[in-house]
């Protein structure tokens, strides 16, 4: 039986062949231990700093300044809970978006529950926060800004350069969860004026289980995870040497492809988008139509559900309700709900999010697919 085509990638992508064969070696061959001083140890130390060096030129920014971790999520707390740890005396207040992953406004609360104070900004209609709305938030005790760069379930890009400008000159540090935008879009610390922000490998062709926190130099930050003093003391724990060496390959690939690979997901987003749009009167586009990951097609479809539909498409395409981690649920999204929709609009969206690996025969399969699923469900 064919599988249906996958249109998921914003809740994790397959390993990029050229990341498999990086990685192979250093299951058994450069299996050392990164902190032994014999040459095990050594060429597993070379090939994490080898990825440090990627990782770090994907983003503009220095080798030093990457903390490799866990996972996406385990580097939003590391920023919010870190940067807590080090906040001086009467610096005890965060802001972040309404739109923001699980992985910050949980930290964000779990700040808020022992004592710090929380402020979160809200979104317009296309799920864009306004510099006005933050700079509004802005207090002499606010520690940390916590926006994020793109958002996982429409896709929207926000202006996080401009939200720089409002915080560095009141030396507030500024994080910036890239999980979704890194390897789609261009991600530069520089340019953006950002301290700190997430990678998630699993979200650009490496495995899942890595991620990375670029720390600025300089930001006061203390570790979550107390042990050794691996990743400078910010995470101890023996390196997971396979995944950082997938991590750097995958860097160094979405580094290289970048101009077309971004050209490639918007070209199988849209065309995916006129033919949906062609045939079912009243699909709505959710999310910013144009300041928007170009792999990201969040639409609301007319009359039904999204979850009816997405079932009785399933045979012709996997994808998703909402964000993978909530998806089982069935209640309006919290993006959703942030960006003021209804009830009958937040129920018929449906996220449909192309990769590298969609072809334009996959988008024309899957949009026939969700078209004739629309027909037979309106029909009833
Ligand atoms: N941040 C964003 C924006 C995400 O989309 C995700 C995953 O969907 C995460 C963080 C968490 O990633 P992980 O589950 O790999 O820790």
């Amino acid at each position: 039986m064919t599988r249906p085509v996958y249109l998921d990638y914003n809740a994790t992508t397959p390993v990029a062949p050229e990341v498999a064969e990086a990685i192979h070696p250093f299951l058994n061959e450069s299996f050392g231990n990164p902190s032994s001083s014999h040459v095990f140890g050594q060429n597993a130390k070379e090939a994490v700093l080898q990825s440090r060096r990627e990782v770090a030129a994907l983003i503009n920014a220095a080798p030093d300044e990457i903390v490799f971790t866990g996972c996406a999520t385990e580097a939003n707390n590391l920023a919010l809970l870190g940067v807590a740890a080090k906040a001086p005396v009467g610096q005890r207040h965060l802001v972040v978006s309404a739109v923001e992953h699980p992985a910050v406004m949980q930290p964000a609360l779990h700040l808020q529950r022992c004592g710090w104070d929380l402020s979160i900004v809200p979104v317009d209609a296309r799920g864009r926060v306004s510099p006005s709305a933050v700079a509004m938030a802005l207090r002499p005790d606010t520690a940390l800004v916590s926006i994020m760069h793109a958002n996982n379930e429409v896709g929207t890009i926000q202006p996080v350069t401009e939200i720089a400008a409002l915080t560095r000159p009141r030396n507030i540090l500024l994080h910036t969860d890239a999980a979704q935008s890194a390897g789609k879009i261009e991600v530069d610390v520089d340019a953006f004026g950002v301290d700190l922000l997430t990678l998630a490998g699993h979200k650009f062709y490496a495995t899942k289980g890595i991620g990375a926190l670029y720390v600025r130099a300089g930001t006061p930050i203390g570790g979550i995870i107390f042990g050794a003093d691996q990743e400078h003391g910010l995470r101890a724990g023996t390196e997971n040497v396979p995944a950082i060496v997938g991590l750097g390959a995958a860097a160094r690939l979405a580094r290289e492809r970048l101009p077309e690979a971004t050209a490639h997901l918007r070209s199988m987003r849209d065309h995916l988008h006129t033919r949906l749009a062609e045939a079912i009167p009243g699909l709505v586009l959710n999310g910013d139509p144009d300041e928007r990951l170009p792999n990201t097609l969040h639409v609301s479809f007319p009359g039904v559900t999204g979850r009816e539909l997405l079932h009785d498409a399933s045979t012709d395409v996997a994808a998703s309700v909402g964000s993978a981690c909530h998806s089982e649920h069935d209640a309006v999204s919290g993006v959703l709900a942030a960006m003021g929709f209804d009830s009958v609009r937040a129920s018929g969206a449906v996220r449909l999010s192309v990769g590298w690996m969609t072809t334009d025969d996959d988008t024309a399969r899957a949009a026939s697919g969700l078209i004739a699923a629309w027909r037979r469900l309106v029909a009833q």
